[in-house]
């Protein structure tokens, strides 16, 4: 591993990068205060060579505790959404801009409190490198920050979801929302309408992949 006085990731990824060996190498990162408030480093999982990469914004409360991404309430919302958009969430590589979860004390409760441009900035090398071993064909962002920490500020995900955006970063590249913004929906028949275009977003993915 390269050494350097200033924590950078581009200075704890190995010199011959693999997927185990990043997820590694990350557990320490420290390279924004993010490392402080977090439980832990929660890195990207699936499969190593992942058509589909889904990329969100930060770990949540739930996952933040278990080590793992998506697997709160957002992310049953999303495995069931795949299901129904006939993806197979085994064959996806799910991960996330920043790796540590930002929050706020609330009471007893820790609210998510959205990163910064610098923490995006500090930890975006880990996700550069994900992509780069993954490789997929495709890359779905979901919700803003990570639709425009990817697409660039100037995106809105309100206006230009579910279209193909041409992008160095894969094949095929869209944004769509974060499965978290449906459930904070105000009440079940927009969650359900959110619901059926998140899906219909996803179809949309699944039939590109596939021809
Ligand atoms: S948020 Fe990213 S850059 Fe910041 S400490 Fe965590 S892993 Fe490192």
């Amino acid at each position: 591993m390269k050494r350097s006085e200033t924590p950078s990731v581009p200075n704890l990824i190995p010199d011959r990068p693999t997927l185990p060996a990043v997820r590694d190498a990350a557990r320490d990162c420290q390279a924004c205060d993010l490392y402080k408030l977090g439980t832990q480093t929660v890195f990207g999982e699936g499969a190593k060579r992942a058509e589909l990469m889904l990329v969100g914004e930060q770990p949540g409360d739930q996952e933040d505790l278990a080590g793992h991404p998506f697997v709160g309430p957002a992310g049953k919302l999303l495995d069931k959404a795949l299901a129904e958009a006939g993806i197979d969430r085994t064959k996806v590589y799910v991960t996330n801009v920043v790796k540590h979860f930002k929050w706020e004390p609330r009471g007893k409760r820790r609210i998510h409190k959205k990163p910064s441009a610098s923490e995006i900035s500090a930890c975006r090398p880990w996700l550069d490198t994900e992509i780069q071993l993954v490789k997929p064909r495709a890359i779905v962002c979901l919700g803003a920050t990570a639709a425009q920490a990817l697409l660039g500020k100037q995106f809105k995900v309100t206006a230009q979801r579910g279209t193909f955006i041409a992008s160095a970063l894969a094949p095929l590249v869209m944004a769509t929302v974060h499965p978290s913004s449906i459930l904070r929906e105000r009440d079940d028949e927009a969650r359900h309408r959110e619901q059926e275009r998140f899906v219909d977003d996803l179809r949309n993915i699944a039939r590109a992949l596939s021809s």
